[in-house]
């Protein structure tokens, strides 16, 4: 079962959540659980984990090499790139290669032939191991732009009985790419004018891609009831109200998950449960 963990707004929780989740999964299963770190571009499961970790590969992007002996510069190898990352002058084409996504539709329009391929490194995969959990974690490369290849390279590494994803923050192609390989999807959200905003952002990307979901309130006690109010006129389950309170965000602070509180440990115990009838 792979359960993703995703929210439409950054700083609601939800890494919080994901690694919550995953370590007390481990705790009963130790060995059958996974977290991938999917939010490559800033991924810090690791701070609540703690594991040692370790090189596990690198992620390698095939982008175009231009051979201008063949080419007569008509120009169509840029007007396909929806990435603008060609640029081609009377005499010249330019290849800006942090733009460009290794789709390889260029070198298909091209009709010289004149585009052919090399590689280059755009990120890098590590692996630990702690009480029993796996934790995957991909990392873009400073200054790198394609998070999806990346993303993309974790998913063969999920293997085991249950892994949880932490997804990127917001409804583009990085949160995309990590939700639609899972089979249920936590939305974390806070209940405050923002929050609801990009609730619904994440939930219309979440029904389009057809996976069942569920929702989580963080700092719950905060705000309004927008979150509640729009949740019930949408038949959305709220799954989880995680209260907000200091000694929460204290532990929080020091890289210690809230499931160190037994009241917490109980709440998440039962969001598991929940998710684990659904998925
Ligand atoms: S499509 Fe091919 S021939 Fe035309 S400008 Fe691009 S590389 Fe050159
Ligand atoms: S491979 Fe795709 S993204 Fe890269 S330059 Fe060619 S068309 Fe653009």
């Amino acid at each position: 079962m792979i359960i993703s963990v995703a929210s439409g707004k950054g700083g609601t929780g939800k890494t919080c959540v994901a690694v919550s989740l995953a370590l007390l999964a481990s705790s009963r299963r130790p060995g059958m659980v996974q977290l991938l770190d999917c939010d490559v571009e800033a991924p810090d499961c690791n701070l609540l984990v703690g594991a040692e970790m370790r090189p596990a590969g690198e992620v390698r992007l095939a982008v175009p090499r231009i051979d201008k002996s063949r080419c007569d510069f008509c120009g169509k190898c840029a007007d396909f790139c929806n990435y603008h990352a060609l640029a081609v002058l009377p005499s010249d084409v330019l290849l800006f290669t942090e733009l460009c996504h290794g789709c390889g539709g260029c070198a298909l329009v091209c009709p010289r032939g004149a585009i052919g391929e090399e590689s280059r490194t755009v990120g890098a995969l590590s692996r630990g191991v702690k009480n029993g959990l796996e934790l995957l974690e991909g990392r873009l490369n400073i200054g790198e732009t394609a998070a999806v290849p990346v993303i993309r390279a974790l998913r063969p590494m999920a293997v085991r009985e249950l892994v949880v994803l932490d997804s990127s923050p917001g409804a583009a192609c990085p949160m995309v790419e990590t939700v639609r390989w899972s089979d249920f999807c936590v939305l974390v959200t806070e209940p405050t004018l923002f929050g609801l905003h990009d609730l619904k952002i994440a939930v219309r990307v979440i029904r389009k891609l057809g996976i069942p979901f569920g929702v989580v309130v963080n700092r719950d006690g905060i705000g309004d009831a927008g979150v509640e109010e729009w949740c019930a006129r949408e038949r959305v389950s709220v799954l989880l109200r995680i209260p907000n309170s200091m000694e929460v965000a204290r532990l929080y602070s020091k890289g210690v998950p809230p499931i160190a509180i037994p009241e917490m440990e109980s709440r998440f115990a039962q969001l598991l449960e929940r998710l684990e009838a659904v998925a």
